[in-house]
């Protein structure tokens, strides 16, 4: 073999001594080793996953992760608030505790796999073990199921749930409940996904930290002055207008915006006043606006 090889490398011209060839193959063959060896490794590692995934699908893994969503008001998002709604969610079988078993039965071992949840395969030169198709990789088998759960372990019905919605939310953030998805017969449950809408505010519009508000004035006020009521988020605050007030003035209060209470920043309030055409104008009304309107 070695000189067969030796003969074909010093056809092409490469003329080297004996100890020069033998080096050659023998790093050639290190080489070869090293690739069987590296292949084994991966082709061990693959197999070593497949069994740990059969093993533990089903049994072990944890439960399913569950989305929901709810709809807050305005004022939830600046306190923030605790919400009791029902979910619809898997939780444990209260008859078999999640064992999937008629009550006073056991699981008895897979006489497939022989409990070990899994079976080999000859593959050519190789050994490939799969997934029990008896028992899914559970290495155990039910013959009384729980008549409750059909044997699943798991019940799917309405979940009475709190959740504290935390101050400050933004439209549309996905709060994440970690255990409190659907439940798993013999393992811990998954995640809650909770999406929180914040519902419009008839006043009041959010940008980040700070709100804005629209105030319709009147055009009297606007033209003589006044003090009116205008809505903040600590309740109704009198504001006075001056005289020759102008269409889309806007006053800011400095604080008067959202406020985290960890970090202690506020934001502010920006109130914008426009002028309302008066709407079902009197007879007496419509001769004072035609005096003023002859002046002019
Ligand atoms: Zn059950
Ligand atoms: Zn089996």
């Amino acid at each position: 073999m070695g000189n067969a090889s030796a003969v074909t490398i010093s056809l092409h011209g490469n003329r080297k001594s004996d100890k020069t060839l033998k080096a050659h193959f023998n790093t050639k063959r290190n080489r070869t080793t090293r690739i069987k060896k590296r292949f084994l490794s991966i082709w061990k590692t693959f197999f070593l996953h497949t069994r740990r995934i059969a093993s533990v699908d089903l049994l072990d893994i944890k439960g399913d992760d569950l989305h929901h969503s709810i709809t807050i008001t305005f004022e939830e998002m600046v306190n923030g608030v605790e919400k009791h709604v029902l979910v619809k969610k898997k939780t444990r079988c209260g008859e078999c505790e999640g064992s999937r078993c008629l009550r006073g039965t056991v699981p008895t071992r897979c006489w497939t796999c022989y409990g070990k949840g899994v079976t080999v395969i000859k593959n050519g030169p190789y050994l490939e073990e799969d997934p029990c198709t008896k028992c899914h990789g559970r290495g155990m088998t039910i013959k009384h199921k729980c008549p409750n759960c059909f044997g699943k372990g798991l019940i799917l019905g309405d979940s009475f749930e709190v959740f504290r919605i935390p101050a400050l939310v933004e439209n549309g953030q996905v709060l994440k409940y970690e255990h409190r998805g659907h439940a798993a017969p013999s393992s811990y449950s998954g995640t809650l996904y909770l999406t929180v809408n914040v519902a419009d505010h008839p006043v009041f519009k959010r940008d980040n930290m700070n709100i804005e508000s629209e105030v319709a004035i009147s055009y009297a006020t606007g033209i003589i002055g006044g003090v009116i009521n205008v809505d903040t988020l600590n309740g109704l605050r009198q504001v006075s207008i001056g005289p020759n007030f102008a269409h889309g003035y806007s006053m800011v209060l400095e604080q008067g915006g959202l406020r985290d209470s960890k970090s202690g920043k506020v934001g502010k309030h920006t109130i914008k006043f426009f002028f309302k055409s008066p709407e079902n104008v009197s007879a007496e009304e419509k001769q004072l606006y035609t005096e003023l309107e002859s002046l002019q």
